[in-house]
């Protein structure tokens, strides 16, 4: 079969698509933006375009497309949906191709998740980074994983090694929504953070590391990598062969426009707050479980900024709370300057509100992809620096001083951007008339020129007149025949010989002078001559930005902190928080405390405040149990999270506090989320906890809801009850274990560092309120039931309920402490309770009645028939109970079923 020749245009479009394998080739055509065959018929189904065809019968090739000036919102749709998109244009003028020829095209970037830089595609309160992993090679045996990542949008850039275990915590931390991995390994991400992030398999040699080092330095246009503190002759950095690695991919994807990219920071933990990945995600530290939305979570509730800038670095904040004391200090030292200095505060503030996002504002202008609008922002911000320098200057505080001293006026550049754009600047810097009259002279003319020339012309006129003594000369204007000069007939012999007829009417002639005719030559280019020279004057401006970039950088730099420590100071203010004493020793001290979250959720004044305490002296690990709904979770996340914000340098909900500061923070909470994701419950819950007994160490603060639920009551005290033990023995540190096996109160026998609290109820005929207050000592009952009342569960299931369990406890199976798990398991029960041997019970049990009756017989006295009588009734007792119990056990296991999940 003859293949079809193809059209010039269509090669062109083959060799595109070729070039960037894995995107949707978006292919500028005229005023529209084309997709063909794949990629026509998947856009049609993402983006709802209508599915056309490119010419019809054998040919017939699938095509849709969209108006060039939506292209921004369909790659938007396009990287949400999960795919790449390849931007084909147009990269010379149609008008200036030759006849017969087609305009050239090239693929001038291509836009990924974690590529994307577009203003109208990122979360202004966001950072968006893109990442990339290479695990520990097996020969090597090293056990260390290389990891790097960037912030394209403003240029941030990191790169550091971890050890191969910690791979999914530092993902979670750093959040990245897409991820470079090598094509030969098969990553094993877990859900809950794979289908956050998008995996782009890269070939090996992208993560070379002579590649990687010659791609840095001539990016960063250095001789050494030394000065960013990595080590030039390491044979093996799996750091700068990830950072290679994301250097490679940005040249292909961006096609250059990485001026923004000038340092790589090294990473190195031990300076942060760690929170494994499961405990973040528990924690709701930036997202909820639910919705994984930010609104609920503890950032939505600090994020008080006034500027993007700084919600992206309170953001930072939060992920990486601190552990080095006296950069805790520092940070709460200027809050609490800013608290004392209300009056600045808010000027401060006011001022911020009118910031523009400079980080990202420069990084458009070093791409080369700003337009007078970003200019003029960057203007009107840099304008607004003196006042910042002014509020700031009477504080004192260490941070709040060099705050001041980073911001740098660029007057220079603030005046220049100022008198050069006019107030209203366009979007679209090609249609021009956005640069001030007076600003240049050469484009005043060139303006005056273009709207007529109105004073030259009246000059001309009046010369002429004057020359030929004609008063009524005119000179005008049309379409057809441009300019002239008009005179009416009765003039005819004064004529000079430098006129040119150009027109003749029924009583005048119209002429053209050449100086007439230059001028007009001018007035026609004049439009397009003041474009290329606003454009050059706009590219000056734009060399001028780059020229100040450092003090810009910093400066941006500084205003997002100073509004972040505005915005903690607002909220410690206006939330009445309290400043805590940070200390190094393992111990903890809140005095009503409350719940960050919760109490800006509930109605003012609701919330019931809780004192927390742990030490040497007064137990390291506190048992808190009580009935579901109590308020249990609320209270040890509490402690959490105030632990969390304390080490980000934050003021805190209570009215006093001492937090000794952790070096982790681990939260294993109740397994119900994971239910909904189809893992294995049990397994989940104890790989976490398999982690927090391997990897917590006496700095650390671990609060656990409910251990052992997912599986048999046995199994699960058994384990609580082992956990507990090896917290307290072996890794001693502050740890908050809410429970409902009450059988863990007994713990406090033999393990001397355990407290036991349990939650405040009141109870009043059949009637009970939960105080949601933390009192000391061990709670003895379950309350089940109330809360199914509360629920609303029907008053017949009520009633029955109550009744069987006043059965179960008559027959002394504590609720708490079932089901059994096999029948078999069940009969050895039953044979051993019932039937007088002793039963094995952690806890002991007490006696049975009949083995009690039977020990205090005295068989000297007891007649043969009166024995008979006895043993029959004691059989009977036993058959009788047999049968409860087994009643029971079905409704125990039912009970235990549905009992509510806190
Ligand atoms: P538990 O873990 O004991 O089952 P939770 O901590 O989930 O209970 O709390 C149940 C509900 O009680 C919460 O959703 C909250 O509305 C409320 N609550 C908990 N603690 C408090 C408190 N200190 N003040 C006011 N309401 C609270």
């Amino acid at each position: 079969m003859r293949t079809p020749e193809l059209t010039p245009m269509l090669k062109q479009y083959f060799e595109a698509k070729a070039a960037c394998p894995g995107a949707l080739l978006l292919f500028r055509m005229g005023d529209f933006y084309e997709l063909f065959e794949e990629d026509a018929k998947t856009a049609s189904s993402v983006l709802g375009l209508t599915l056309t065809s490119r010419d019809k019968g054998p040919d017939a090739m699938p095509m849709a497309g969209f108006p060039y000036h939506q292209l921004d919102s369909y790659i938007g749709k396009l990287i949400t949906a999960g795919y790449r998109a390849a931007v084909c244009e147009q990269v010379e003028d149609p008008k200036k191709v030759a006849a017969g020829a087609i305009v050239k095209r090239e693929v001038v970037r291509i836009v990924t998740p974690g590529t994307v830089t577009e203003e109208a595609l990122l979360d202004p309160k966001q950072c968006n980074y893109l990442a990339a992993i290479l695990p520990p090679e097996e020969e090597k045996n090293s056990g260390v994983l290389g990891m790097a990542w960037i912030e394209l949008s403003t240029g941030g850039f990191w790169a550091g090694t971890f050890p191969k275990n910690e791979l999914y915590d530092q993902l979670a931390r750093i959040g990245p929504t897409e991820c470079l991995i090598l094509e030969s390994t098969d990553q094993l991400v877990p859900e809950t953070l794979g289908e956050r992030i998008m995996f782009t398999k890269r070939p090996g040699w992208a993560f070379g590391l002579r590649t990687a080092k010659e791609a840095l330095l001539r990016q960063f246009k250095t001789a050494t990598l030394e000065g960013f503190g990595f080590n030039d002759d390491s044979s093996d950095d799996p750091a700068i062969r990830s950072a290679g690695a994301i250097l490679d991919y940005l040249n292909e994807t961006q096609k250059g426009g990485l001026a923004q990219v000038d340092s790589l920071i090294p990473y190195r933990s031990g300076g942060q707050l760690e929170i494994d990945e499961a405990s973040r995600r528990s924690l709701e530290i930036t997202e909820t479980i639910r919705n994984r939305r930010r609104e609920g979570s503890l950032l939505y509730v600090l994020d008080k900024c006034m500027t993007s800038m700084g919600s992206r670095l309170l953001g930072e904040w939060v992920a990486n709370p601190l552990t080095r004391l006296k950069e805790i200090v520092v940070r709460q030292d200027a809050i609490a300057e800013f608290l004392a200095n209300d009056e600045i505060t808010r000027e401060i503030r006011d001022q911020l509100r009118r910031v523009a996002d400079l980080q990202r504002l420069l990084t458009r202008v070093l791409q080369g992809r700003a337009n007078p609008r970003d200019v003029a922002q960057i203007g009107r911000t840099l304008r607004s620096l003196p006042c910042f320098r002014e509020k700031l200057a009477p504080l004192s505080s260490t941070l709040l001083k060099s705050l001041h001293d980073f911001i740098s006026p660029c007057e220079e550049l603030a005046d220049k951007l100022d008198k050069a754009l006019i107030e209203n600047c366009p979007v679209n810097s090609k249609d021009g008339n956005f640069i001030r009259t007076g600003f240049h002279e050469e484009l005043d003319k060139l303006r005056d020129l273009q709207s007529g020339g109105k004073q030259w012309i009246a000059e001309y006129q009046y010369t002429q007149s004057q020359r030929t003594g004609i008063p009524s000369l005119k000179i005008s204007y049309n379409r057809v025949f441009g300019y002239y000069i008009e005179i009416s007939n009765t003039h005819a012999d004064k004529i000079p010989s430098d006129y040119h007829r150009k027109q003749t009417l029924k009583n005048a002639e119209r002429y053209i002078t050449p100086e007439l005719k230059e001028y007009e030559e001018k007035v026609l280019t004049a439009g397009e001559r003041a474009n290329e020279l606003e454009s050059r004057i706009f590219d000056e401006l734009l060399d001028a930005i780059t020229e100040q970039k450092v003090p810009i950088q910093r400066t941006a730099h500084a205003l997002a902190h100073l509004d972040v420590l505005a915005a903690l100071a607002t909220l410690a203010r206006d939330r009445n928080y309290c400043r805590p004493q940070m200390v190094e020793e393992p111990i903890l001290r809140i005095l009503d405390g409350r719940h960050p979250v919760l109490e800006a959720s509930e109605q003012s004044g609701t919330f019931v405040p809780n004192d927390a305490r742990v030490d040497k002296t007064h137990g390291m690990i506190q048992l808190i149990t009580g009935p579901n709904m109590a308020g249990k979770s609320t209270y040890i996340r509490q402690v959490a999270l105030l632990t969390l914000m304390s080490q980000i340098g934050s003021f805190i909900p209570a009215k006093e506090a001492t937090i000794g500061i952790a070096d982790r923070i681990f939260a294993r909470v109740g397994a119900s989320d994971e239910i909904s994701r189809g893992q294995s419950t049990f397994m989940v819950e104890m790989t976490e906890t398999a982690r927090i007994l391997n990897r917590a160490s006496g700095n650390s603060l671990v609060i656990l809801d409910e251990i052992g639920r997912g599986t048999s009551t046995y199994d699960g005290i058994s384990l609580a009850w082992a956990i507990t033990e090896y917290l307290h023995d072996h890794v001693q540190c502050r740890t908050f274990f809410a429970t409902h096996y009450h059988e863990l109160t007994d713990l406090t026998d033999s393990l001397e560092r355990v407290t036991n609290m349990n939650v405040a109820v009141r109870e009043w005929n059949d009637e009970i309120a939960f105080l949601h207050k933390i009192i000391p000592g061990a709670a003895d009952k379950s309350y089940g039931i109330h809360v199914a009342r509360l629920a609303g569960v029907p008053r017949e299931v009520i009633a029955r309920a109550r009744d069987i369990l006043t059965e179960l406890e008559k027959t002394h199976v504590d609720v708490a402490f079932q089901p059994l798990e096999t029948e078999r398991q069940a009969e050895t029960f039953v044979k051993t309770t019932s039937g007088g041997a002793i039963q094995f019970s952690l806890f002991g049990s007490e006696e049975d009645p009949i083995l009690e009756e039977l020990r205090q017989i005295d068989l000297n006295r007891l007649a043969p028939l009166e024995a008979l009588k006895l043993l029959s009734e004691w059989k009977q007792q036993l058959e009788n109970e047999a049968k409860k119990r087994r009643r029971n056990r079905k409704m125990t296991r039912t009970i235990t079923r549905t009992e509510p999940q806190s």
